[in-house]
């Protein structure tokens, strides 16, 4: 029994407060909020948001209004160290709030460059909405761009930066965009697709220095000793876990803060979840830390659900999305360690999906324009099964079928 205090409000905090009040948790549950917006939706802030004129209103998840009906106490401020032994979070202010059970949301931040230059007011990054603000706000005074790095975020911003007129270099160190994330197919269809509306992409590379004048940037230095003229540089090198609170509390931590398949770290009283959180996963044999929206908030949910008496463990299948231009990939199942990838659909018709198989064992799903396989996909794996690679390669073949 007792509070349920909430470090970090983004997509995992606030869906853990929501779900507690759904299942009738009828204790305090505070939500500590270090960025000065009601909680709300992060995905647009590389997509849709730069493009558009709508407001931040547009992102928020619910207004101030259900916090009130709710109770769901929004504290503004930073948890800065937990006192484990007294059952108290000490936050910036100076104020303490103890807790019955504490819930770590705290997320990741953007790794930082390590170049001269890097701090200038033309670098920029994208994590919160007030970066996507920024962005918006600079980008019609802006001619050119150099994107340093081709994973989700750099690429949605460089899409959406050629839509709004700029001239836009991607660089990237791997051989080939978001290789970590997709298969070589989904990688070339996009490096294709972002080269047809004019972007430059640079690959094998990586950003030596970047050069300013009076402080404001000139270009960027390239490993291979070219210079690319910028007056903006927008950084997507990938995010670091915030795990501080939780080391400094003692708490076991690794690339993520340490939890089991219930989401709990080594003390019954806290737990952690969403991209902070490295789980142990009995469906995949491993231990993982994903960034998905899809993760944060079913950890959020599989944890409310055990705070109200229902202890499950969290045994989600991981979906994801990503929109670039006018392209949508989505991706259901982890395709990772595959052996092998058919392809249904026609990358030249701009519609298709990879099937990642390891052995005959279906992993995952990229699709590409195909939401009714992507959806499928999600239907088979909640439905532990699977279809053959000769199936999926098979367009005669009816996926409604696997499902009956
Ligand atoms: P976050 O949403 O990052 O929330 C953590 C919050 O905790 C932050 O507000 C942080 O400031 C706060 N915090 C940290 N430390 C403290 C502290 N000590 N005290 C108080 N507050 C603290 N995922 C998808 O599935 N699809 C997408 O298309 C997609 N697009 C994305 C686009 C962008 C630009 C970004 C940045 C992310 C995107 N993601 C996408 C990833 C997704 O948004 C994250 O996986 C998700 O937000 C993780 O939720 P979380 O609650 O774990 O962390």
């Amino acid at each position: 029994g007792g509070p349920v205090i909430i470090v970090g409000a983004g997509h995992g905090g606030y869906q853990v407060a929501a779900s507690l009040r759904q299942a009738g948790f009828s204790e305090r549950i505070c939500l500590i909020n270090d960025e000065a917006h009601l909680p709300y939706q992060r995905p647009p802030l590389s997509k849709g948001y730069i493009k558009g004129a709508a407001g931040p209103e547009s992102l928020m998840f619910r207004p101030e209004k259900f916090y009130q009906d709710q109770k769901i106490e929004l504290i503004a401020g930073r948890a800065v160290s937990i006192d484990r032994a007294g059952h108290k979070v000490l936050l910036a202010s100076g104020e303490t709030l103890p807790y019955g059970h504490l819930v770590l949301a705290t997320g990741a931040r953007n790794r930082l460059l390590d170049l001269p230059n890097a701090n200038l007011p033309d670098v920029k990054y994208l994590r919160i909405l007030d970066d996507s603000e920024a962005l918006r706000s600079i980008i019609p005074s802006k001619t050119r761009v150099v994107v340093i790095g081709a994973g989700f975020i750099g690429l949605e911003f460089a899409a959406t930066a050629r839509i709004k007129g700029l001239e836009v270099d991607v660089l990237e160190l791997a051989p080939r965009v978001m290789a970590r994330a997709v298969t070589a197919e989904v990688s070339e269809y996009f490096q294709e697709r972002h080269r047809e509306a004019g972007i430059r992409i640079h690959l094998g590379v990586q950003a030596t220095s970047i050069e300013a004048e009076g402080g404001k940037v000139t270009g960027v230095s390239l490993s291979d000793g070219r210079h690319l003229p910028a007056d903006l540089v927008v950084v997507g090198v990938g995010v670091l876990p915030n795990i501080e609170l939780a080391a400094e509390a003692g708490l076991p931590v690794a690339a993520g803060i340490i939890v089991d398949e219930y989401l709990s770290t080594t003390d019954p009283n806290i737990s952690a979840i969403g991209d902070c959180a490295l789980f142990a996963s009995p469906r995949f044999g491993s231990s993982l830390r994903l960034e998905s929206v899809q993760n944060a908030t079913d950890h959020a949910r599989c944890l409310a659900a055990r705070l109200t008496g229902d202890k499950k463990p969290y045994d989600s299948h991981p979906w994801f999305w990503s929109d670039q231009g006018d392209d949508k990939l989505q991706i259901a199942g982890l395709t990772t360690g595959y052996d092998r990838v058919v392809l249904r659909g026609d990358p030249a018709r701009k519609a298709f999906s990879a099937f990642c198989y390891h052995g005959d064992r279906l992993l995952g799903i990229e699709s590409i324009n195909r939401a009714g396989d992507h959806m499928f996909g999600r239907r088979l794996q909640a439905m532990d099964r699977s279809i053959t690679p000769e199936q999926a390669a098979d367009e005669g073949f009816d996926l409604k079928s696997a499902l009956a």
